[in-house]
């Protein structure tokens, strides 16, 4: 009764909710027939009591069940063992109830979270861009716990304790019907309390998590940078922070515990007043009734209050539940990278044609790449370079579509991108990026990556010969079966990069994009990567972008960017005498080419 009252939204959000309860219907019924039984056992109980006092009183009336042992046998003398049974058929209820609810709710939560990160696996990159991890994470581990007590605890609440007071009800009106009414005169100021309180819970529930994915925000962002906040002293500015995370997430908390507090015992005090009524009108209308009869109508109503007390308070669970699948939902039903393309090719030749491409990231103003256009043909090599920020890395990303370009055409053997299904398309451009991401698991597990795991042993060591890893890797204790860590913190940078160029050589695709993955290289490492590469590019197109690599000087073709615009194209012996950018770039220095 408690849930009816919530704005057809939630209703909405807590009905779709439920349609993940499908799979687990005949566990549910099982567990809603439990707390039937249980619930069954509640008038029993008062009901003894009127054998019981009248028993007390002299009358000695025989059993009259049917059943042919117990017939007969003097009720007082009967209670006790009646009261024991009672108490063994309530127990079996609440096992059945509690222990195939509980079933379900895991399973739900387990489905939740399968559900949740698959998603995460199909979310396009601007997804992430605008969300922090924290709140990712939290919404995996802390939401779906949240959300499985509305959909399971509030359903066995409302249940068991809602038949509790159905039965309860059946067993008054049957026993002094007049009574009874005077008890549903109250019940709407009960009502009326408890939607309150629900509309109040559902705000603060909602402030919680929030708060809640901030504490998870800062704990995640303080273990990946602990290098930086230790050699920055950033110790008392994240503590500080976390503290405040932390504070304000207890003070959201501690106020909904207040809500909670306060609407327990003012439904108490309503429940009981009108208990006190109900004394004085059985005084009043007593009629015909044995003292058996008023105690046990008295017993019956004493019981009430506390499945009503429950069944209010299952209001905030369930708005606490909605305020959690809302987010949940909302993450489900954001859409999945565009994934419209229909044309999958077996090998593309890796000729690339880019015309008037234009792009700006997704909710932003400004144009990081305006109206480039340039060739590669097949097996040829570009080189991109130009200041930080002049959109190198935008472009490379592109090729992969982890964007959708907005005007232009980004053609790979004349067809556009977006034509061609994401995943084919990503299986003829292999990407080394700027960033290296590493798993936490064995050198081999980590060059022979997803599509690759069941690359031969053979293949991966000729990779990792080709990545001039192989010296490394011989000198860690197990080879490449040696583990990493945690984003291959075990690791130095430049063997890192080894690392991820091994797996992008490996991934043999026709279209080989570097992004600066050769900077963390001494002159030696890049000189034999730079010798591996260069054999490797025969019959593949490259895109370099780098700053120190000497293949830039042996590149078909020289972008030179500025401001997401080509201001230069041609090759190092062209650029370098024609005074332009290029020749300025290189006058500066290294550092002024890429990073
Ligand atoms: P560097 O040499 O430093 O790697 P870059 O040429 O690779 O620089 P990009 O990473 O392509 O530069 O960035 C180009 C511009 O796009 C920058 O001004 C940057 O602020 C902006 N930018 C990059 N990533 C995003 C993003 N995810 N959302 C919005 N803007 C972005
Ligand atoms: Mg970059």
């Amino acid at each position: 009764m408690a849930s009816v009252i919530s704005p057809p939204s939630s209703l909405r959000i807590y009905f779709r909710l439920l349609s993940y309860v499908r799979p687990y219907v005949g566990t549910f019924a099982v567990s809603i027939l439990g707390f039937m039984i249980f619930a069954s056992s509640q008038p029993m109980l008062a009901g003894v009591m009127k054998y019981f006092v009248d028993g007390l009183g002299g009358a000695t009336e025989g059993l009259q069940l049917g059943v042919p042992f117990l017939d007969g046998i003097d009720l007082v003398k009967a209670v006790p063992v009646m009261i024991v049974l009672i108490a063994i058929w309530q127990g079996v209820g609440s096992y059945l109830g509690n222990y195939f609810m509980s079933k379900v709710s895991l399973g739900l939560v387990h489905d939740l979270r399968l559900a949740l990160f698959d998603s995460m696996l199909r979310l396009p990159n601007h997804y992430f861009d605008r969300h922090n991890s924290g709140h990712l994470i939290s919404r995996i581990t802390f939401n779906v716990t949240m959300v499985t007590a509305a959909a399971t605890d509030a359903i066995k609440i409302v249940i068991r304790e809602g038949l509790s007071v159905v039965f309860l009800f059946g067993y008054l009106i049957w026993m002094n019907w007049k009574l009874t009414l005077v008890m549903v005169a109250v019940l709407p100021v009960i009502s009326v309390l408890v939607s309150r309180a629900s509309r109040k819970f559902r705000k603060q529930a909602k402030k919680i998590q929030r708060a809640m994915g901030d504490v998870t925000h800062v704990v995640s962002e303080t273990i990946q940078g602990y290098r930086v906040v230790r050699s920055f002293g950033g110790e008392d500015y994240e503590s500080r922070r976390f503290r405040e995370a932390s504070e304000n997430n207890t003070r959201k908390q501690l106020r909904m515990g207040k809500t909670n507090a306060t609407y327990t015992p003012m439904l108490q005090v309503v429940i009981y007043s009108a208990m006190s009524v109900v004394l004085f009108l059985v005084l009043l209308l007593r009629g015909d009734a044995s003292a058996g009869d008023l105690v046990a109508y008295i017993t019956a109503a004493a019981m009430l209050p506390k499945p009503i007390r429950q069944l209010s308070e299952v209001s905030s669970k369930i708005q606490r539940g909605v305020a959690g699948a809302e987010s949940i939902f909302e993450q489900l039903d954001e859409p999945s990278e565009a994934d419209s393309g229909t044309v999958a090719r077996e090998r593309v030749e890796g000729r690339i044609e880019v015309r008037g491409l234009s792009f700006r990231y997704p909710g932003t103003e400004r144009e990081v790449l305006h109206e480039l256009s340039f060739d590669v043909q097949p097996g040829q090599m570009v080189a991109l370079v130009g200041r930080s920020g002049s959109g190198k890395s935008t472009l490379a990303s592109l090729f992969t579509r982890f964007y959708d370009h907005d005007c232009g055409e980004l053609c790979i053997d004349g067809v556009d991108v977006r034509d061609y299904t994401l995943r084919n398309l990503r299986r003829h451009v292999a990407l080394v990026s700027q960033q290296v991401t590493l798993f936490n698991d064995t050198v081999a597990n980590n060059i022979a990556y997803g599509d690759l795991a069941d690359a031969p042993r053979e293949a991966i060591e000729a990779a990792v010969e080709a990545a001039a890893a192989k010296e490394f890797i011989d000198r860690l204790p197990n080879g490449l079966d040696t583990e990493i860590g945690e984003n291959g913190v075990m690791l130095s940078g430049g063997q890192r990069q080894r690392l991820a160029i091994a797996r992008a050589l490996l991934k043999n695709a026709p279209i080989l994009i570097l992004d600066e993955a050769t900077s963390a290289l001494d002159t030696e490492s890049e000189r034999l990567i730079q010798a591996a590469i260069e054999r490797l590019m025969v019959g593949r197109t490259t895109i370099v972008i780098a700053h120190r690599l000497s293949t830039i000087e042996k590149a078909d073709q020289i972008l030179v960017m500025e401001n997401g615009r080509i201001v230069e194209r041609g090759t190092h012996a062209e650029l370098s005498v024609r005074g332009g950018p290029y020749a300025r770039l290189q006058a500066v220095g290294g550092e002024e080419y890429g990073n």
